[in-house]
């Protein structure tokens, strides 16, 4: 051996790691590396035996290399799942040391080992990702108490060995694959749509554990220093959070209570501490730490583990303060299917989205603006998927399926099969899409319904040719503040305005003012913390209270028309007075432009939204000032059933199929029916072919929906015979159940409607 790599006698962890280091340098077979480990830690710790033990896929824990126990047993002794003390730890995912440990209770005694002379233990698990696949012993023929410092010591070499191991530099590469490192059985896990469509992709994790690419320190020092510096950035950056400075994408006030208590937390911080002085980098530390953590919470009951998630998020932030990651387009590598717990809108445009095939969130609600995004991006979405980011690692294999709800994680080839020939058959299905694009949306009984789309970015206007709707019924304008890193200026505003109505050709666009707040927060403007941002500071009421925004938008809006029809729409109007002082608002803006030779519109129509209970009540009042309105049906559902649409909590406990939701719909196309004003949908429920059939049946005649809606609703409209179908539903209202959704589909299976 050469004698660099003579083991040494030394206390100092930060040696031991340097001489693992060199020896992983050496050109040796991976069990040479691993005899070479044992050996180097039973030297530097001053123990007899030094033994590590890895997981096996079926569970049991096998012996793969000893200094002091019987080479003999090296692969041939294997535990059964939590048998002996080796077991309980791979259990527990805890320490454990004994001064004498043939008098622990769960002592397993093995003669091959010949560990009979042994009395003092100290195990630790080997950690990945907060899972325990191995375990790391040593041990001393005197019974003797081990130290903190000497527990501490050793779990920061588990850390390391299980990265090692990990990147198959202390087992071969088939071997690995018989190991439980990383979760490996395929699984599926049963969830909710959130936007439809099928995908296969790569999963990439967006709460990722950035593996440390340099483990050990050159420059401990300089570790210290990078650490402090980060936890100092990332504390500031809460207090920036709490004090409303700048937010990162609306997080609320308790769970930012709950990181700042985290962050400020001594045993925290003596952890990442102590994880560097032992010799690990700042990153090192940062997922050692998170990753005990993890396999302690694990075992907590549930409204602690429930913590566990904001101590990942915070880790996240503190290993990106240490890489200096600015925010900006994340990267994806190609064919990436996003995993996340929730996300926030601008969060998910953030990520490449050339690259970025679907997303699935482990909680998540359906009427969210990251889910209304994923709709947008047209990219599938399932959501509500328990224990997602537990099961899943990082370039798996994951098919998400929109249609059943439910994603498969490592799918086995006979799913993947399946699921091939199903895509098939959606693009068939697509195809018959397609080939509507150009025919009318007519019922069979003769009634012409106008199908339009949802849109907000520059990439939905592809999809407004391909899908053939007759127009935008809602271009969410906030989206492009959103992917912005700035406000953007009167310019790009009115480039992107302009672009949006030369590719409409003539069909209507409805532009929506910002609907800022509640859920869509921007990172480079101030918001003031509220505690109901759903209730709060947001849409039209920002935009009276600071009408130089407002105005910088008409304005923009009128140059893009230049002599053009334009329709203008202002969000979450809540009484009669708001819609007026909004509409002065462009009134200026237009008499201002006139003045200095800009074009008048060909035709200016100025519409609310409807989406607040109170006008349901004044829309004798309101329907006279408006050129046209459209139901939010989204928000309306949010406020008339007091249920936070991005909260899962709450968010399944109405059903817009129930006869208050339908009677408020019908409240008020009925009334702008009467007094002759032009109404559209355009909530997510308008895409949905059997919630789209009830508002049909209803009466409305002009639904806008997300892009993948238009082929589906219009296939839905030419089946139906829209008379029988507002017979069938009046009967409906009348029912005293919480949900008539069951009743709809009857009625729809019965008139034959394509649903
Ligand atoms: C709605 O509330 O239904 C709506 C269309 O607006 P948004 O989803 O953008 O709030
Ligand atoms: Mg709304």
């Amino acid at each position: 051996m050469p004698s660099a790599l003579a083991p040494e006698r030394t206390r100092s962890p930060r040696s031991l790691l340097r001489q693992i280091r060199e020896a992983m340098a050496v050109g040796d077979a991976a069990q040479a590396r691993l005899d070479r480990v044992v050996r180097i830690i039973a030297t530097s710790l001053e123990a007899d035996v030094c033994s590590i033990y890895l997981g096996r896929a079926n569970g049991e824990l096998e012996l793969f290399a000893t200094e002091g126990l019987n080479a003999g047993a090296v692969h041939a002794m294997r535990l059964r799942p939590g048998e002996g003390l080796a077991g309980l730890i791979m259990r527990t995912g805890q320490p454990l040391a004994l001064a004498d440990a043939p008098s622990h209770p769960a002592f397993s005694y093995r003669p091959e080992t010949g560990e009979d002379p042994y009395h003092a233990m100290l195990g630790v698990p080997i950690l990945r990702g907060g899972r325990a696949v191995g375990v790391l012993v040593v041990q001393n023929v005197e019974e003797r108490a081990y130290t903190e410092d000497e527990i501490d010591d050793l779990q920061t070499i588990a850390m390391v060995l299980a990265e090692l191991v990990a990147g198959g530099e202390l087992v071969g590469q088939d071997e690995l694959r018989e190991l439980d490192f990383a979760p490996q059985r395929p699984e599926r896990i049963r969830g909710q749509r959130f936007a439809e469509g099928l995908a296969l992709g790569r999963a990439v994790l967006h709460e990722r554990p950035m593996a440390p690419e340099r483990l050990l320190a050159d420059d401990p020092q300089l570790e210290e220093t990078r650490l402090q510096r980060a936890i100092r950035s990332l504390r500031a950056q809460i207090d920036d959070m709490m004090g409303g400075q700048h937010g990162l994408t609306g997080l609320p006030f308790e769970v930012l209570e709950t990181y700042r208590m985290f962050a400020d937390d001594r045993g925290w911080n003596r952890s990442l501490e102590e994880a560097v002085r032992s010799g690990l980098t700042a990153e090192a530390a940062v997922e050692r730490v998170r990753s005990e953590h993890r396999a302690r919470l694990s075992q907590a009951p549930a409204y602690l583990r429930e913590r566990l998630h904001d101590f990942e998020d915070l880790a996240d932030r503190l290993l990106r303060h240490l890489m200096g990651e600015r925010p900006g387009v994340r990267p994806l590598p190609e064919n990436a299917v996003l995993i996340a717990r929730n996300l926030g809108p601008a969060e998910l445009l953030e990520y490449d989205r050339t690259h970025l095939k679907g997303l699935l969130l482990e909680e998540g609600s359906n009427a969210s603006h990251a889910s209304i995004v994923a709709r947008a991006l047209q990219i599938p979405c399932v959501g509500r998927l328990a224990g997602l980011r537990d099961r899943v690692a990082e370039g798996d294999a994951v098919i998400i399926d929109g249609d059943e709800e439910q994603a498969h994680i490592r799918p086995r080839s006979d799913v993947l099969a399946a699921f091939a020939s199903r895509l098939e058959v959606r693009s068939q299905r697509q195809a018959e899409f397609a080939r509507l694009r150009d025919v009318k949306a007519i019922t069979r009984d003769g009634v012409e319904v106008a199908i339009l789309m949802n849109a907000g970015l520059g990439v939905d206007l592809e999809t407004l040719d391909q899908t053939g709707a007759d127009g935008i019924g809602l271009f969410r304008t906030e989206f492009q503040f959103m992917v912005a890193e700035e406000l953007p200026r009167l310019d790009a505003q009115t480039e992107l305005y302009a672009r949006v109505l030369d590719r409409a050709s003539g069909r209507p666009v409805t532009f929506r003012t910002l609907d800022l707040g509640g859920d869509k927060v921007l990172p480079y403007m101030e918001a003031e913390r509220e505690d109901n941002p759903a209730l709060g500071w947001r849409a039209i009421r920002m935009g009276l209270d600071r009408p130089a925004l407002l105005r910088m938008q008409i304005r923009a809006l009128l140059w893009a028309a230049n002599g053009r029809d334009l329709r203008i729409m202002f969000p979450l109007i809540a009484s009669v007075d708001e819609f007026r002082a909004a509409r002065r608002v462009v009134d200026r803006e237009l008499n201002w432009a006139v003045r200095r030779g800009r074009p008048e519109p060909a035709t200016l129509r100025i519409g609310a939204m409807v989406e607040t209970p109170s006008l349901l009540f004044h829309l004798d009042a309101l329907l006279p000032q408006v050129d046209f309105i459209s139901v939010g049906a989204n928000d309306l559902m949010q406020y008339l059933f007091a249920a936070d649409r991005g909260n899962p909590r709450v968010a399944d406990r109405y059903d817009i199929l129930s006869p208050p939701a339908l009677r408020a719909l019908k409240t008020i196309g009925d009334a702008a029916a009467e007094s002759g004003t032009p109404v559209s949908v355009c909530g997510e429920q308008a895409g949905r072919p059997l919630e789209a059939f009830t508002l049909l049946a209803l009466g409305f005649e002009r639904l806008s929906m997300p892009p993948a809606g238009v082929g589906p609703i219009k296939r839905m409209v030419l089946s139906t015979d829209r008379d029988a179908a507002a017979r069938g539903v009046a009967k409906l209202l009348q029912s005293s159940a919480g949900s008539v959704r069951g009743e709809v589909e009857t009625l729809a299976r019965k008139l034959n409607v394509a649903v």
